[in-house]
């Protein structure tokens, strides 16, 4: 069992990573103080393969498990649901101390970090995420967030965990393309800080692919490791600095949100808005083309998309436009300097994105 320690002022907490480890999970929670009540947030699809083992393993350490399942995908991060959630959460919450699990993918942790921070001014949460993107992303860093009709995640808290438990394990039952969908971050973070991870990945990724588990372990820890390190440095993003984890993002979620949501998953978007940031990186002679190329063809060898169609130049540049990377009309681009070393440049011109969009359009 592993253990990255994320070092707040006031609200320091443990990611644990390791496979099959759920037998530890009780001991974690006691240490932690948080009560014996415990309300489960998970999706259907999850419930059906996980909830009994993990509600057995705390049963039979003396906590009571109430279990709240919610459809399964982006559609229940909603303030309704969330609403729901909540009051099915204070009818259960009577005479008792409870604490939040959020067990599942990026859409539960979200949602039920979101409930946790809300109900009664905020209960305790812990995050044990179920898929690869939230085990090296979404369940680190206290970002809670619901979907407006207006756009995503607009409403929301920063609001900790209290613990982190990441189970390689569950990642067995993962789709492939899921798991291709969460290497893309795991490459986007080797790009933005770790040369040595990106190098593990062009070695491993093959491995990683086919669930070897010592280096799924690896990955998630180190991955963890990044994302801990910048969170602890600019916990509400206020220094600028979580700023660099958005590298790919900028077109990823114009293409995304251009692509209706459902052309694209979250990590095939921000392959492409990688690349693209790459070539324009290159364009103002900041990246050698060699690393923009080692880039490139690890994302090809993990098997992410090299191209794109079927979406509209003007539809990606519109919902550019209206991201909220977007300061006083001004896009913010984070751009590589190297592999391992980035920067944040202001007023990429637009000719250069549109030249960029081009490039990967078929
Ligand atoms: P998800 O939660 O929808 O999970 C994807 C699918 O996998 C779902 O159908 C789910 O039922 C299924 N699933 C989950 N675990 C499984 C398992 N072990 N085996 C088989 N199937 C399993 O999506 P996601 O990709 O995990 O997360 C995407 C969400 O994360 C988005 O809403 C995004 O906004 C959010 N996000 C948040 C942050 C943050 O910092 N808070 C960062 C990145 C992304
Ligand atoms: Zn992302």
């Amino acid at each position: 069992m592993k253990v990255v320690h994320l070092k707040l002022k006031d609200n320091s907490y443990k990611i644990v990573i390791g496979n099959k480890i759920l037998s530890k999970l009780p001991r974690l929670l006691k240490t932690l103080g948080l009560g014996k009540d415990a309300v489960m947030i998970t999706d259907r699809s999850v419930e059906k393969l996980y909830t009994r083992k993990v509600a057995d393993v705390l049963q039979s350490n003396g906590f009571s498990v109430k279990v709240l399942a919610v459809p399964p995908g982006e559609k229940s991060k909603t303030g309704k649901t969330a609403l729901s959630l909540i009051e099915q959460i204070a009818r259960f919450d009577v005479g008792r101390r409870i604490f939040i699990v959020a067990l599942g993918g990026g859409v539960i942790g979200d949602l039920a970090g979101f409930v946790a921070a809300v109900y009664k001014r905020g209960v305790p949460y812990v995050q044990i995420p179920t898929t690869l993107l939230a085990q090296i992303d979404s369940a680190i860093g206290g970002k809670t967030a619901i979907d407006l009709s207006v756009g995503k995640n607009l409403a929301g808290a920063f609001y900790q965990p209290k613990l982190v438990f990441s189970d390689v394990g569950f990642l067995a039952t993962l789709d492939q393309r899921q798991i291709k969908n969460g290497l893309a971050e795991a490459v986007k973070y080797g790009m933005i800080l770790d040369q040595k991870l990106f190098v593990y990945l062009e070695k491993n990724s093959e491995k990683f692919l086919s669930r070897d588990e010592r280096v799924l372990t690896k990955v998630v820890e180190e991955c963890s490791r990044i994302k801990a390190g910048v969170v602890c440095k600019d916990e509400k993003e206020t220094e600028g600095l979580r700023m660099i984890l958005n590298f790919g993002h900028t077109l990823g979620h114009a293409l995304e949100n251009a692509g209706g949501y459902d052309r694209f998953h979250h990590g095939e978007a921000v392959a492409l808005g990688m690349r693209m940031a790459a070539y324009i990186s290159c364009r103002k002679g900041m990246l050698k083309a060699g690393e923009a190329k080692r880039l490139n063809d690890l994302l090809t060898l993990i098997g992410l998309p090299e191209t794109f169609k079927g979406v509209a130049q003007k539809k990606i540049l519109d919902a550019m436009h209206h991201d909220k990377k977007f300061v006083a009309g001004k896009n913010r681009f984070v751009l590589a300097r190297n592999i391992g070393s980035v920067q944040v440049v202001s007023d990429v011109a637009l000719s250069l994105i549109q030249e960029a969009i081009q490039k990967y359009q078929s």
